[in-house]
């Protein structure tokens, strides 16, 4: 059994945002449940444990459990803050990141990880995971990390624009049993550094993945009602994240 636990799927500043009275905010803070914290996600088969990038909810959620590694995407402080009190945990910790804007507080003082910059393409190893890195268009050097576990496979894509093509091609001849895929916008916003929910979709469907996962939604998409009719209505195979979400692979 792979079980992966979607802990945060918010944007930077994740949802509802201190003094704003958006739609998505306003919906958010009348069901808590449609709250989201920053991203990131817990990987288990209960035997080695892994997570993606490392919220500051993220530390506390994995307080008790044996963590094997983190996987960083990118070091922008959403998906890094929950390091700077993890790294005092007992526990040596391998932490597997792009050197691209490596943040020097970590890089100076690890604590129990044990840095290993990643380069694409380079295939690594986490106890029972093989585990691949790959490029993301982002404003800082990012990783996307594809994820196999005997017939499971799962493609991370946080923090892109569009895929580059060496990575298009790499994941095009890899099988993808499920996608979580950066869907920050709402249909029709144009950003150099995320994709829309459209445009998040749209790679999904191009690197065949079985069942895509938008995650890191921020309140400029559309609120989480809107959201929901609005991928139920074109795609069946697309689900909209939801701080909390477990999904199951057996
Ligand atoms: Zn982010
Ligand atoms: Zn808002
Ligand atoms: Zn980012």
């Amino acid at each position: 059994l792979l079980t992966m636990v979607l802990i945060g799927t918010g944007g930077s500043e994740g949802i509802p945002v201190h003094g704003c009275n958006c739609p998505v905010c306003t919906e958010a803070r009348l069901y808590k449940f449609l709250k989201r914290s920053t991203s990131s996600m817990l990987i288990t088969n209960y035997g080695t444990t892994i997570t993606i990038d490392m919220s500051l909810e993220t530390s506390s959620f994995v307080e008790d459990l044996y963590v094997d590694a983190v996987l960083v995407t990118h070091w922008h402080h959403d998906h890094i803050a929950g390091l700077y009190k993890f790294r005092w945990g007992g526990n040596p910790i391998d932490l597997f990141a792009p050197k691209g804007n490596a943040d020097e507080e970590i890089i100076r003082y690890p604590g129990s990880m044990r840095v290993h910059f990643v380069k694409p393409l380079e295939t690594i190893h986490v106890g029972d995971f093989t585990i691949t890195p790959f490029k993301l268009n982002h404003t800082v050097e990012t990783m996307g990390y594809y994820i196999k576990l005997g017939h499971n496979s799962i493609a991370i894509i946080y923090d892109t624009k569009g895929l580059p093509s060496e990575t298009e091609e790499f994941l095009k001849k890899n099988h993808v049993r499920i996608a979580f895929i950066d869907a920050t916008y709402g249909p029709g916003t144009v950003s150099e550094k995320h994709n829309n929910i459209d445009e998040a979709v749209e790679i999904g469907m191009s690197i065949k993945a079985e069942k895509i996962v938008l995650i890191h939604i921020s309140h400029n998409n559309l609120p989480y009602s809107k959201l929901v009719k609005y991928v139920n209505r074109r795609w069946n195979n697309v689900l909209v994240s939801h701080d909390g979400m477990v999904i199951n692979l057996v």
